[in-house]
């Protein structure tokens, strides 16, 4: 659209914006932006304000559909709203309960040891910090010049993106030079009666108003299980459906383990189970049918919440990517290196991108880099190999790396050397917490000085332990190197540098003790 178009569609706006976007119409009469980026999660704000920053004048649509239960939220998508941010509170709210009860042989004098957390407090307080992050984005976007327009923005063509302005409902179009998509996804539904109707999913848990009480969490990837324990430790009953194994893609021993973890904590796992339906009862909890896939029987039971947490689906149906020349593949945008689609001057960052991981900071860097790119003359491409990730369940699982199994499938389980070991925390000794699941292992090549290739954690704050060694691993880092690093005592990161047991060599990897 010209300068001219957008200057006569925008003339009888009163919208706050119109005098700066008239400005920047009159000083590129081709494009009304240098940059339009659809999307305000933490791709699309991360590429928007890096543009800026080089001197771009960059326009940044965001807008959230409310879910089926009625959850919506503001401004930076999906991790600030819905996802990592809530639900490390969660997770540490949960923490915390456990806390209490170690605080009492500790020496602390807890009057009440049968606390109950207030759920709606929780909630609240959760909320109120998502309410404040959304509004220092907004300041952020104004401080650095981004116009931001909550509304969907779709494509007319591939420098045209069309959206309706609120609260006019008026449809306007707007161009630019070059357009990131940076959509993201949102959690997706069974198709099965009553799920839209009945059940919620992420979306909705981190607001959702009344005590979620006896829950089945279906999937048993990252939501599932991070859910389930952080449901757990706030006092709730959770129960994990799988429809296959736990933590797909994820190395199996570790997912394992972190699946008895769960199982000892008394989070029950319905195996190799899909649901079949949800029905509202008199009493108004909720039947669901299940049906068990390796023993074919049917079976039933009755819970006061259906939590959805079976993967994602990119946004893309209201894009008309077609009308751009954008190719996808399984919902997804297909992107090269460079993170361009196919149609020239359109990109794509964060979630909605084919066959990368789904992380928070993966979606930031690559925005960022890309910005760099398009208006820095940066030639840096995002590296997504080695990518550091977390499961936070109470003993954390964090990994960087290859799992064991794709070690051997890539070098040969001849050609691999795995190095292993239980430990025990010291700060576990006096609660007497189990130790029986904190374990590592180090994958690593059995030639020469043993280059590392996964580093693999369960324990207490584990993203905090690998992420320090991720850049270690992305240094090339050996386990020559990692021996010869004197630890820090008394810490769980420091069994890193004294794993001295393969799993060839058949010793025992339990400690005898704590300084063993
Ligand atoms: P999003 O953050 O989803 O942002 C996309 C935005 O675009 C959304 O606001 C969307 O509503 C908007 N939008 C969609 N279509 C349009 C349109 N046509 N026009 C305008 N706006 C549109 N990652 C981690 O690294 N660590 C974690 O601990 C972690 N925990 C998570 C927990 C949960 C429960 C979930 C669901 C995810 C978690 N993630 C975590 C993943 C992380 O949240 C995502 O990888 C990240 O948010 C992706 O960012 P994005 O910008 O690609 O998409
Ligand atoms: P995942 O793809 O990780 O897991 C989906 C789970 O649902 C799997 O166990 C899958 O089983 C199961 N499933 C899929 N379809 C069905 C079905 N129809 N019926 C029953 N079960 C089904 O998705 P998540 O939503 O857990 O996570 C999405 C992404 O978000 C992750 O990949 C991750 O990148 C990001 N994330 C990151 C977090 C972190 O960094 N800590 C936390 C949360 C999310 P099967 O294996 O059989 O396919």
């Amino acid at each position: 659209m010209s300068a001219m178009k957008f200057l006569r569609c925008s003339a009888s706006s009163t919208f706050r914006s119109t005098l700066r976007w008239c400005r920047h119409a009159s000083s590129n009469p081709r494009y009304d932006f240098d940059l339009v980026v659809l999307g305000g999660g933490s791709a699309g704000l991360a590429c928007a304000k890096e543009a800026a920053d080089c001197g771009a004048r960059v326009l940044c649509f965001d807008f959230v559909k409310p879910t089926p239960a009625g959850t919506k939220w503001g401004i930076g998508g999906t991790c600030v709203n819905v996802g990592c941010i809530p639900k490390k509170l969660m997770h540490q709210a949960s923490l915390l309960g456990e806390a209490v009860h170690e605080a009492v042989a500790y020496g602390w004098n807890v009057d009440d040891q049968n606390l109950r957390p207030d759920w709606r407090k929780l909630v609240r307080s959760v909320q109120n910090h998502i309410k404040s992050v959304n509004w220092v984005t907004r300041v952020d976007l104004r401080d650095k010049k981004v116009e931001y327009v909550n509304s969907m923005g779709s494509f007319l063509d591939s420098h045209n993106i069309e959206y309706v302005a609120r609260p006019s409902a008026e449809r306007r179009q707007v161009t630019s030079k070059f357009v990131v998509v940076a959509v993201g996804g949102r959690p997706r539904y069974p198709d099965i009666p009553g799920a839209q109707e009945l059940g919620i999913t992420s979306d909705d848990i981190f607001s959702y108003e009344r005590e979620p009480g006896r829950t089945l969490v279906v999937g048993a990837g990252y939501v599932g299980l991070e859910c389930a324990c952080f449901l757990k430790g706030l006092g709730y009953e959770p129960t994990v459906m799988v429809r296959s194994i736990v933590l797909r893609g994820f190395d199996r021993q570790m997912s394992e383990l972190l699946a008895a973890m769960m199982t000892d904590r008394g989070i029950p796992f319905l195996g190799t189970t899909i649901p079949k339906s949800v029905e509202r009862q008199a009493d108004g909890r909720l039947l669901v049918r299940y049906h068990n896939t390796t023993t074919q029987t049917d079976g039933s039971d009755v819970f006061d919440t259906v939590l959805w947490a079976i993967g994602r689906r990119g946004l893309i149906e209201e894009l008309n990517l077609e009308a751009a020349g954008v190719k996808t593949r399984n919902g997804k945008i297909v992107v090269d290196a460079a993170e361009a689609t196919s149609a020239a001057h359109i990109f794509a960052v964060g979630d909605i991108i084919y066959g990368r991981p789904e992380l928070t900071p993966v979606a930031i860097l690559a925005g960022r880099l890309l910005a760099r790119r398009l208006f820095a003359g940066s030639k840096q491409l995002m590296d997504y190999a080695d990518v550091a990730t977390t499961v936070f369940t109470p003993l954390e699982y964090s990994c960087v790396g290859m799992s064991e199994e794709t070690a051997i499938a890539l070098h040969g389980a001849e050609n691999i050397e795995v190095f292993h070991g239980y430990y025990k925390p010291t700060e576990f000794f006096i609660p007497q917490k189990s130790v029986r699941h904190c374990y590592l292992k180090a994958v690593a090549e059995i030639s020469g000085d043993q280059k590392i290739l996964g580093l693999h954690y369960i324990g207490p704050v584990a993203g905090e332990v690998i992420q320090g060694f991720a850049a270690a691993l992305k240094s090339g880092l050996t386990v020559k190197t990692l021996l010869n690093t004197v630890g820090i005592h008394p810490t769980t990161a420091e069994e890193f540098t004294r794993l001295s047991i393969t799993k060839r060599s058949g010793r025992d990897p339990t400690p005898a003790s704590c300084c063993s």
